[in-house]
C-alpha cells in the first residue's frame, strides 16, 4: 500500500517534506527525490505526538534521522504493518488510546449538551438557591417600601389600635412560623373585597370585606396562614428572580451574585406584582396549612375561605357580563390586588388539595372560642 506522510530531516528545506511511502511484505519504503529508503518493519517505532496526541510518528533504528508522521489513523491498519507481532501489540495500544480519547471526548460534550437541560430542569431550585443569598434584611426594606407606596393607592387604615388587635388575634399562628428574622404586621384596608396580599418582609393587609364576610375565625386564620406562606417562602423574591431572565440567573448559578443582586435591585419595584405561579400557590397552602395545624386552628377555616372565594367570583363575574366596564383602573398593582383569584389560581384544584390532607391526616381540631360578631362590629365603627 501507498500511503502520503510528512518526514522530517535536518537534509530537507524547512527539515520538512511530504513524501510517499510504500508498504510491502516487510518493508517500509520512503521515496525521496533521489533515493528510496528502506526500513525493515521490524526496526519501526510507532509511537503518538504533537497536540492532543493526535499524530502517529514512525521511527525507525536503521535511519534515527528520519522522523515520518501521519494524522491517518488507516496507516496503522495496513495489512503488513498489522501482521507484524510487535508492531501489532503497540499499534492496538494506539487505538487504544485513541479510542479513550474518543470517549474522553463524547463525554466532555454530553456533559456541556446536557448543562442547559439541567439548568431548565432545576431551575426552580436554582433560583431558589439563589434567593437564599439575598439578605432577608433588604427583602425587608424593599416591602417598607412597597408598602409606603401601596398604603397611599390602597386605603390601608393605619390605626394602632386595629394593628394590634390583628396583632394579637395572628400571634398565635405567627408563632408556628419559623422565621424570627421578620416581623410580621397586620393592617387593615377599607376595600370591601374579599381579599388579603402579603408583601416582601411581613406586611399583611386584609381587606375589610374580607373580615366582615367570613363567617368563622378559621377562615381568616386560613387566609392569613396562606399570605404568611408566600412571606416566609420568600416567594416576592423568587418571583422577581424567576423573571430575571435565565442568563442572569445563570450568571448567578456561575458564582456571580453581585450581579444579580444589583438586577434585583434595579428592577425592586416589581416585586409588586403580586401574581404568583401556581407553584407558589401550592406551596402557600401547604405551608399554610402546617402553620394553622402547628396553632392548633381548624385547616378547614382555608377550605371554606377558599370556597367563599370561588362563590364570590362567580357572583361578580356574572354583575361584570351585565355591566359595561365603566371604569379604568389608575394603576396595574390596584387591578391586581382587586381579584384574589385572579391572584391565586387554580383555586379548585387547590381546594381539593386540602381537603385531601385533611382527610389523609385524619384533622380534627375543635372550633375555636372566639366572638366574631364582636370583632366585625369593632371593625366597622373604626372604619366609620
Ligand atoms: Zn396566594
Amino acid at each position: 500500500m501507498l500511503y502520503n506522510l510528512i518526514a522530517l530531516s535536518k537534509e530537507f528545506k524547512d527539515g520538512r517534506k511530504s513524501v510517499d511511502v510504500e508498504i510491502t511484505g516487510s518493508l517500509l519504503i520512503i521515496k525521496l527525490d533521489n533515493r528510496e529508503v528502506k526500513w525493515a518493519i521490524d526496526s519501526l517505532e510507532i509511537e503518538r505526538g504533537g497536540a492532543g496526541d493526535a499524530l502517529i510518528y514512525i521511527k525507525s533504528s536503521i535511519n534515527p534521522e528520519i522522523v515520518l508522521y501521519t494524522r491517518e489513523k488507516k496507516f496503522l491498519k495496513d495489512e503488513n504493518l498489522s501482521q507484524n507481532e510487535s508492531l501489532n501489540k503497540s499499534s492496538k495500544q494506539l487505538k487504544q488510546q485513541f479510542l479513550n480519547q474518543k470517549i474522553i471526548y463524547t463525554f466532555v460534550i454530553i456533559i456541556i449538551l446536557t448543562i442547559p437541560i439541567y439548568f431548565f430542569a432545576f431551575r426552580s431550585n436554582i433560583v431558589h438557591i439563589i434567593a437564599e443569598e439575598v439578605p432577608v434584611k433588604w427583602e425587608i426594606e424593599a416591602g417598607d417600601k412597597l408598602f409606603e407606596t401601596l398604603k397611599k393607592q390602597y386605603d390601608v387604615v393605619e390605626d394602632s389600635v386595629i394593628s394590634s388587635k390583628l396583632d394579637s388575634i395572628f400571634s398565635p399562628l405567627i408563632s408556628s412560623v419559623n422565621t424570627p428574622e421578620i416581623d410580621y404586621k397586620f393592617y387593615l384596608c377599607s376595600d370591601p373585597s374579599l381579599n388579603a396580599f402579603a408583601l416582601p418582609g411581613g406586611h399583611i393587609v386584609i381587606n375589610y370585606g374580607t373580615i366582615m364576610k367570613v363567617e368563622r375565625i378559621e377562615e381568616l386564620y386560613g387566609v392569613i396562614g396562606h399570605e404568611l406562606g408566600h412571606v416566609s417562602q420568600r416567594h416576592h423574591i423568587r418571583g422577581l428572580i424567576g423573571n430575571l431572565g435565565t442568563f442572569l440567573i445563570f450568571q448567578g448559578f456561575l458564582g456571580d451574585e453581585a450581579g444579580l443582586i444589583g438586577a434585583i435591585g434595579e428592577s425592586a419595584g416589581k416585586l409588586s406584582s403580586l401574581f404568583y405561579s401556581r407553584a407558589f400557590e401550592r406551596e402557600s397552602d401547604e405551608v399554610g396549612f402546617t402553620y394553622l395545624t402547628t396553632a392548633g386552628i381548624d385547616p378547614k377555616g382555608m377550605v371554606e375561605f377558599f370556597q367563599r372565594i370561588e362563590r364570590e367570583s362567580e357572583i361578580s363575574l356574572e354583575e361584570e357580563e351585565e355591566e359595561e366596564e365603566e371604569e379604568e383602573e389608575n394603576s396595574e398593582t390596584i387591578d391586581a390586588l382587586k381579584n384574589f383569584v385572579s391572584t391565586h389560581p387554580g383555586i379548585n384544584e387547590r381546594i381539593d388539595y386540602l381537603n385531601n390532607r385533611i382527610i389523609n391526616e385524619s384533622i380534627n381540631i375543635p372550633e375555636k372560642d372566639f366572638d366574631l360578631g364582636k370583632f366585625q362590629k369593632f371593625i366597622q365603627l373604626k372604619l366609620n
